[in-house]
C-alpha cells in the first residue's frame, strides 16, 4: 500500500456505520410505528437502563438534546439568578447558554493547553460566595483531570455537573465520565460517538433524588397527569430516537476502538513524516480513556487557516471546533471579557484544527490526510518516503 496517494477524505461519514446496520433500524423503526407510542414507552426504557449500565450510573433519563440534559440538570440544582456556575470558555455554546437561560452568570475560565480541558487552578480563582456549580467538559472525547475539581466541589459545596456530550464511554481513573460528578450530561447528536437520527440526549446520576427531580422537570413538572408540581420544560426523548438508538448501542465499544485505532495511526505515521516539529498532536493522559470524538492537532505560526484550505483543496475535510471563545462571542460581550484575558482559549480557538477520525476511516484515508499535511507544512513529500 503507498500511504503518499492523495485520495479525498470527509470529515465524517455517518452512513459507513449505519449502512450495516439498515434491516436492524427499518424492523425497529416499523415496530415502533405499529406500537402506536411515540412517547416514551420500552425503548425508551430499554435505552435509559442500558446507558445507565454503560456509564456505571444509578439511573439515566432521556431527553430532547444535549442541550436540554445541561439546562435539566443545573434546574435539578436549582441554579436561579445571582448564582454563579463556571464553564470553559473553550467549548460548544451550549455549556454556557444552559446557564443564561436560567438567569444565573457563566463565569468563563481558561483551559489548558495540552488537554484543552478546564484549568483547576483557574476554576479555584474563579470560586466566589455565588458559585453554585462547575461545568467541566469533557472535550474531544478525553476526561477532565477531575480530582482537583472534585477537591474544589467537596470544599465549597459545589456541583460538578459533567459536559458528557463528546465523551460517552470515556473514562478518568477507571471511573466513566457521567459517573463521577452530581450529574453527567450527553448528547446523541448525530456527530457525537454515539449519534441518533436528530437531536436527542440523555442525563445521569446516582443520586435518586436528581433523577427523579429531572424527569419531572423534563415533562412539564407534571405529576400525576395535569397536576403541575412546578415549572418544567418539554424534553422527552422520542420513542422513534431510543428505537433507533438501541440497534447502535451494542457496537458502541467496537466503534471506540477503531476510533482509537484511527488515533494510533495518526500519531505512527506523523511521528515518522517528522510532523511533530510542525503541529502538536493531541496530549493523552496516562489516567485517561480517550475515546477520540475529535482528533485535534494545533497548527501554531498563524498558518491553521491556510493549512485548513490547502487540506479543502486537496478534498480533505477538517474542522475549526472552536473558531470563537465563548467569552468574546457577541451574545456573551454584556460580561465584559476583554480581548487577551483568556489567553490559553484564544490561542487554541486560533491554532486548532480538528482531522478525519470517524470510525470506517479506511487506513490509505489516514495516509491520504498525513501525506498532505506533510506536504503543506514541510513543502515537500520528504517525509512521506519514511512514513510509507
Ligand atoms: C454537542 C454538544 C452539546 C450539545 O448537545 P446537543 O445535543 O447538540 O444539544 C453540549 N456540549 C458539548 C461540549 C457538545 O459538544
Amino acid at each position: 500500500m503507498n500511504q503518499s496517494v492523495s485520495i479525498p477524505v470527509p470529515l465524517l461519514d455517518v452512513n459507513r456505520d449505519n449502512r450495516p446496520l439498515r434491516e436492524e433500524f427499518l424492523a425497529a423503526l416499523e415496530k415502533v410505528v405499529d406500537s402506536g407510542q411515540f412517547v416514551g414507552g420500552p425503548d425508551c426504557q430499554q435505552l435509559e437502563q442500558t446507558f445507565a449500565q454503560l456509564c456505571d450510573a444509578k439511573f439515566a433519563v432521556g431527553c430532547a438534546s444535549g442541550s436540554d440534559a445541561l439546562l435539566l440538570a443545573l434546574m435539578a440544582i436549582d441554579i436561579a439568578p445571582g448564582d454563579e456556575v463556571i464553564v470553559p470558555s473553550f467549548t460548544f455554546f451550549a455549556t454556557a447558554s444552559c446557564v443564561t437561560r436560567l438567569g444565573a452568570k457563566p463565569v468563563f475560565v481558561d483551559v489548558d493547553l495540552e488537554t484543552y480541558n478546564i484549568d483547576p487552578a483557574a476554576v479555584e480563582n474563579a470560586i466566589t460566595s455565588r458559585t453554585k456549580a462547575i461545568i467541566p467538559v469533557h472535550l474531544f472525547g478525553q476526561c477532565v483531570n477531575m480530582e482537583p475539581l472534585m477537591e474544589l466541589a467537596s470544599r465549597y459545596n459545589l456541583h460538578l455537573i459533567e459536559d458528557c456530550a463528546q465523551s460517552v464511554g470515556a473514562t478518568y481513573k477507571g471511573k466513566q465520565s457521567g459517573s463521577i460528578g452530581s450529574v453527567g450530561c450527553f448528547s446523541f447528536y448525530p456527530t457525537k460517538n454515539l449519534g441518533g437520527f436528530g437531536d436527542g440526549g440523555i442525563v445521569t446520576t446516582n443520586d435518586a433524588d436528581l433523577a427523579d427531580r429531572i424527569r419531572l422537570l423534563a415533562n412539564h413538572g407534571m405529576r400525576p397527569r395535569y397536576h403541575h408540581q412546578e415549572v418544567g420544560i418539554n424534553s422527552r426523548l422520542d420513542s422513534l430516537q431510543a428505537a433507533l438508538l438501541n440497534v447502535k448501542l451494542p457496537h458502541l465499544s467496537r466503534w471506540t476502538e477503531q476510533r482509537s485505532e484511527n488515533a494510533r495511526r495518526y500519531f505512527d505515521l506523523m511521528n515518522r513524516a517528522g510532523l511533530g516539529q510542525h503541529l502538536v498532536l493531541p496530549h493523552c493522559l496516562n489516567q485517561c480513556g480517550h475515546v477520540w470524538n475529535q482528533f485535534t492537532v494545533r497548527i501554531p505560526g498563524g498558518q491553521r487557516d491556510s493549512v485548513r484550505q490547502k487540506l479543502a483543496d486537496a478534498r480533505i475535510g477538517s474542522e475549526i471546533y472552536y473558531p470563537i471563545p465563548l467569552h468574546r462571542q457577541s451574545c456573551f460581550a454584556y460580561l465584559g471579557y476583554e480581548k487577551g484575558s483568556l489567553p490559553v482559549t484564544e490561542k487554541l480557538a486560533n491554532e486548532v484544527l480538528s482531522l478525519p477520525i470517524f470510525p470506517g476511516l479506511t487506513t490509505e484515508e489516514i495516509g491520504s490526510v498525513v501525506s498532505n499535511l506533510s506536504r503543506i507544512l514541510m513543502g515537500s513529500y520528504e517525509g512521506l518516503a519514511r512514513a510509507a
